[in-house]
């Protein structure tokens, strides 16, 4: 795949996007984007290297230039030669650099490729530069960045290029079992055995617009099984829709994005030693006694609940949260547009917050499927959940759906499957999660994402086994008994609070949250720090324990009261 590569002299380099005659030096000022039509130029690694990280503190590690040609191949070029021509190509020992620094001032460590060197195949020093960044940063404790750039395992290398995969994915799996964030950054191409396994193995994958990632490339499978593939076929966007990467980014704006996503990977301090002190705003705004909470009618509950206008969980996170950085993709079949999350900080604190997205006009409920997930998006939040507790993060969950999506697709999927294990995941997490029914709190599509250690409601909010109108359907046959259905299910802040099933209920605005949104966040901030603030006390082995006991709890009084009879 020849285009221009970057150490070469001269001037002007044609853009393999539009056409366009561009200026050398302008285009490295530009990051090396067409500024014409925004294609993505190869990047060296010095300069990728460079474009990322800050100046201050740059170091760069020696890696070993251990390409030994073991299996005296020869193909046109001995492999030595093609090694000697590679190195004078790209003025690099090897097709990888490893560096350690900051971006923005969040440490890491990060090992680039480079394609211009062998089309950044994977060779045994390859493999070896990869673990050993990881091990460098298992034993400095700081993120580990991949910037993945590679056409496939190094022929020339034979099965021990091969053996690189096992190699570089099991150096993947101890920053795991450390609680390491590892970040790939997925740049045209990335193919073959470096796509099937250290570059997809990272906790967040992050691609540039445009760039291909895949095990085969199109022309084998086209040449080995005749398939027709789509357009932008592996393309970022291509694999974005189907739940495989987190996000996209434009190169001007990887920076940022890695900034962001490292100071979620940071040991974070827990919310007591930044979070606004004492028991100011939290305590006057929520409730923890029924008794002193206005009652609520439940058919004027369900109706505030559903109102268009209330704040949706992109509302609370754009007020309640900062840097919120939004992770999609179940990373097996799709993303599911009615639940968001990501890592974000709650003040000062670093927390992962996941939450039933529903809009606020048709287009965009539409858009989000009306809040009601499917499989891929309980599998994106079961995806998000381990990676919580894998960085100890504290959970916060922001539960809004009518119930879990009804249909075929979802069906087929696996509905019933993916909220089961949501579900039991919530339960082991190793990390404090406090759950806040900020609207409708619909079925087994709610609960997968409320199995807390405290459960907070707004006060309008309601929270029930199934719709009223489902309800009224199914034991009364008539949809418009609806209201006094949403009577009897005691579905209302006040009602469940007394059941015990909420912890605490947040006082909405006078009228209802939708009235004024940013005092409805204020509430919810400062509700959400305090809870964080007490359960971020308590040992990972308690939280789950006492996590356990709550929800064990539910219904021991009917067995009393049945044992009674007998
Ligand atoms: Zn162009």
């Amino acid at each position: 795949m020849p285009t221009q590569d970057a150490t070469s002299d001269t001037a002007w380099v044609i853009c393999p996007g539009c056409g366009e005659v561009l200026y050398r030096k302008r285009l490295a000022r530009e990051l090396d984007v067409c500024h014409g039509c925004g294609h993505h130029h190869r990047v060296g690694a010095r300069a990728r290297v460079e474009q990322l990280l800050d100046d201050a503190g740059l170091e760069w590690v020696d890696v070993p230039e251990r390409s030994a040609d073991v299996l005296n191949f020869v193909d046109t070029l001995p492999y030595p030669a093609r090694l000697s021509r590679a190195r004078r190509a790209t003025g690099l020992g090897e097709g990888v650099v490893v560096v350690t620094g900051t971006v923005a001032g969040n440490p890491l460590v990060a090992a680039v490729m480079d394609f211009g060197f062998m089309g950044g195949s994977l060779g045994s020093a390859i493999g070896e530069a990869v673990v050993r960044a990881a091990d460098l940063a298992l034993r400095r404790r700081v993120p580990l960045v991949l910037v993945c750039a590679s056409g496939g395992a190094r022929m020339q290398e034979g099965a021990l290029a091969l053996m690189q995969m096992a190699k570089t994915s099991q150096a993947l799996a101890q920053l795991d079992e450390a609680g390491i964030l590892t970040i790939s950054v997925i740049t045209d191409p990335t193919f073959g055995g470096v796509a099937a396994s250290f570059a997809t193995l990272c906790d967040v994958l992050v691609a540039e617009p445009r760039a291909r990632l895949g095990f085969a490339g199109p022309r084998v499978i086209e040449q080995t099984i005749r398939q027709k593939l789509p357009p932008h076929f592996q393309t970022a966007e291509f694999l974005l829709e189907r739940g495989l990467i987190d996000v996209i980014r434009p190169r001007r704006a990887l920076r940022a994005t890695l900034a962001r996503l490292l100071a979620a990977g940071r040991p974070g301090p827990t919310p007591s030693g930044t979070g606004p002190g004492g028991a100011g705003p939290a305590a006057e705004s929520v409730i923890r006694d029924p008794a002193r909470l206005p009652s609520v009618d439940a058919w004027t509950a369900v109706r505030t609940a559903r109102d268009l206008d209330r704040p949706t969980t992109l509302d609370h996170i754009a007020h309640v949260f900062d840097d919120f950085e939004e992770l999609r993709g179940d990373r097996v079949s799709g993303d599911c547009p009615a639940i968001v999350g990501g890592p974000a900080v709650l003040n000062g604190c670093p927390v992962m917050v996941i939450g039933h997205q529903k809009g606020h006009s048709f287009g965009e409920l539409r858009a989000r499927n009306h809040g009601m997930a499917t499989p891929q998006g309980y599998r994106k939040a079961v995806r998000l959940m381990r990676m919580a507790a894998k960085l100890s993060l504290p959970l916060i969950t922001l539960i809004d759906t009518p119930g879990a999506y009804p249909g075929l697709e979802a069906e087929e999927s696996g509905q019933a499957m993916a909220i089961a294990e949501a579900i039991r995941c919530m339960g082991g997490l190793p990390t404090p999660i406090v759950s806040c029914v900020i609207g409708e709190g619909g079925s087994g599509g709610a609960l997968a994402i409320g199995v807390a250690d405290e459960v907070l409601m707004c006060s309008n909010a309601t929270y029930s086994v199934i719709s009223p109108e489902g309800c009224a359907s199914i034991l009364w046959q008539d949809r418009a008994m609806a209201p006094v259905a949403a009577e009897a299910l005691h579905l209302t802040a006040p009602q469940l609070l007394r059941l015990g099933i909420a912890d605490g209920v947040i006082l909405e605005p006078e009228g209802g949250a939708q009235r004024d949104r940013a005092l409805m966040a204020e509430r919810l901030r400062a509700a959400l720090t305090d809870s964080l603030r007490n359960l971020s006390l308590i040992e990972p082995d308690e939280l789950r324990k006492t996590r356990r006991a709550r929800f064990r709890s539910f219904g021991e009084t009917a067995d009393i009261g049945e044992a009674a009879f007998t």
